[in-house]
């Protein structure tokens, strides 16, 4: 097989939208009764047909392990990695195929670099700079390689825009710069960051660059060359390819000089027990039989990618990326995150009158076959900068058209006017669930009483009524309404002690054993999404005025599935759940259990 390279084409002709889209076949699906928008693209993108077929034709015809076989199946799937490789290299503009090396994606990109360049280049005293936008893969492996070496974290500022303010950047560079680490696009908010510049004023102090390309490869051609980029990261999942597969891009030179990250097969030239050396680029980094299937359906998504041509994508993403501002401003209570003057086509947005939380429009949205992303977005330190806990993100690929981007408007639109219209119901609305505190108002002496006998009396109780209920649309707003019934916590018990972590939105809980009781729990909980005041009045249902043993004793996972929860929460959500759940049985223990 010899590698063909197709030069990207300058179109000439306008995007066929509907043969693009006709190209996946996932976009005929529905989701709740709702034909598919898929707006989550920079979470993972869809894969065309192209893509799907070159991994089963793989998996069909072709796989065996590479490089060591002396069969002709080998030695043709041996063909097959390394043509990707070229393909890769060829995408990125890099001087040669050995500078790509294929990892799981951008985080383990990142993470090699961090371990294997700052073990052997690291210093006390030398800094690290990154900016506020990172995502937690540009963050975690660099505070490690910090820490291991005394080095130290500088971060580059946002402004109100979300634009890096390079004049900080300027006063951050320094003789002890060792390497800047910035993504190319902010995945959060979308802004496209000048990393040309970025990456020239950190030569200019002798400092090295890696780019998080995550965001950007998909989006628009890629030079690491004319970049001069020293290290550029991306994954296949983001870029209509499978998931599992990435590349690291580095100069050879740079790459050359570094230890290898991983041991094991295949990196090695020669080993005995005293000492081991080590194979040439790129195999001294690609420890282990590789993902083989990944860097052939990577190279047949480059290829589409590359056959569509990326003047057709920007021109079509930027439409699309004006058509959602614009209709998402003109939402009453919308506030858009992210308004830089260059933005990838991204919209984080949060309600704030009325105040709904992000976790509620994204699962409203669901119902109506919508998939956006909501939550920090593995960028805490930019949540906290922007002061929010979390944002609405619709992000869009190739294959999105106006009308996705007019229902996604329009099912904001009926959000919020729902939440107007019972404004009673999303802010305080004192309606104990449990019989004794009905009507009481609501304070730190009135946690709700038992619902039923038991926890297992109270589950037979939910579970029954949830019976009734014939679908997750149903039972999803069945959870909603009982958020909006659910008595607000007082603010003097929303202290740091109460504050449950690992929730993806802000829950507070106080639990205690009742006073004068023999170990019965009850707790007051709250929450900023209407959905996990949902749980939460689920929960009281459950637990609150139990027996701690009986608490102890109820298998709770086990109830969650049965109402379907495990189907229809994400496991982030769960977790939270979970952790809750947790809180409560803590206290349980604690006393009387
Ligand atoms: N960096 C950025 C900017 C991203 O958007 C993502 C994925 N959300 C990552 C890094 C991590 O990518 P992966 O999970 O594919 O390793």
């Amino acid at each position: 097989m010899t590698p063909r390279f197709s030069p990207t084409p300058v179109p000439s002709v306008p995007l066929d939208l509907g043969a693009v889209r006709a190209q996946f076949p996932i976009l005929e699906t529905r989701v709740h009764g709702r034909p598919l928008a898929y707006l989550d693209n920079a979470a993972s993108t869809q894969q065309p047909r192209q893509v799907i077929h070159a991994v089963s034709d793989y998996h069909q015809q072709y796989h065996a392990n590479i490089h060591r076989g002396t069969y002709q199946l080998s030695r043709n799937a041996t063909r097959m990695h390394d043509y990707a490789r070229e393909v890769v290299a060829h995408f990125l503009h890099a001087a040669e195929p050995a500078e790509c090396i294929f990892t799981r994606g951008t985080t383990e990109g990142i993470n090699l670099v961090a371990a294997s360049w700052g073990r052997a280049n690291l210093a006390p005293g030398d800094e690290i700079i990154l900016s506020a936008l990172e995502h937690h893969s540009n963050i975690v492996p660099w505070q490690w390689a910090a820490e291991a070496a005394g080095a130290r974290i500088r971060v580059i500022p946002v402004d109100e825009a979300g634009e890096l303010q390079i004049d900080e950047y300027r006063r951050l560079l320094s003789p002890r710069t060792r390497l800047v680490a910035v993504n190319h696009v902010s995945n959060a908010l979308g802004t496209i960051n000048p990393i040309r510049e970025i990456i020239d004023e950190a030569h200019a102090v002798g400092a090295l660059a890696l780019i998080d390309g995550a965001q950007w490869v998909a989006h628009g051609a890629t030079d690491v060359q004319a970049l001069d980029a020293d290290f550029y990261v991306f994954s296949g999942h983001k870029l209509y390819g499978p998931t599992g597969i990435g590349v690291l891009y580095g100069k050879r030179s740079l790459l050359e000089a570094m230890p290898p990250y991983q041991g094991g097969g295949d990196m090695i030239e020669q080993v005995t027990f005293e000492r081991t050396t080590y194979a040439q680029l790129p195999n001294k980094f690609e420890a282990g039989t590789p993902h083989i299937a990944g860097a052939v359906g990577l190279a047949a998504a480059i290829e589409w990618l590359q056959g569509i041509g990326f003047e057709h994508i920007v021109a079509h993403e930027q439409r699309l990326l004006q058509h959602a501002t614009q209709r998402l401003c003109e939402l009453p209570g919308l506030e858009i995150k992210g308004r830089a003057r260059h933005k990838s086509a991204l919209v984080s947005w949060i309600l704030v009158d009325p105040p709904i939380g992000t976790l509620d429009i994204g699962m409203q949205l669901d119902l109506c076959g919508i998939c956006i992303r909501t939550g920090h977005h593995c960028c805490q330190p930019l949540m906290d900068r922007m002061g929010i806990a979390s944002t609405a993100r619709a992000s869009f690929g190739v294959y999105n058209d106006l009308d996705e981007i007019d229902r996604l408007a329009e099912a904001v639109a009926a959000i919020i006017a729902g939440a107007q219209s019972h404004p009673a119901r999303t802010q305080d609305a004192p309606r104990p669930l449990a019989e004794g505190s009905r009507g009481a108002p609501v304070n730190a002496d009135h946690y709700p009483l038992a619902s039923a006998a038991s926890p297992a009396a109270a589950a037979e109780e939910i579970a029954e009524l949830f019976g009734l209920l014939p679908d997750w649309p149903m039972r999803h707003q069945q959870i909603m309404d009982l958020g909006e019934r659910l008595p607000r916590m007082p603010d003097a018990l929303k202290t740091e002690a109460n504050f449950v972590p690992g929730c993806q939105s802000r829950v507070y809980m106080a639990a205690r054993v009742r006073p004068d009781s023999n170990g019965v729990i009850e707790f007051l909980a709250d929450s900023d999404a209407k959905i996990v005041r949902g749980l939460i009045a689920l929960l009281q249902q459950l637990y609150s005025g139990q027996d701690a043993q009986a608490i102890l004793a109820f298998d709770a996972p086990a109830f969650f599935t049965r109402l379907g929860l495990d189907e229809h929460l994400s496991m982030t959500r769960r977790n939270g759940l979970l952790a809750m759940v947790e809180r409560i049985r803590r206290i349980a223990a604690q006393h009387g259990g």
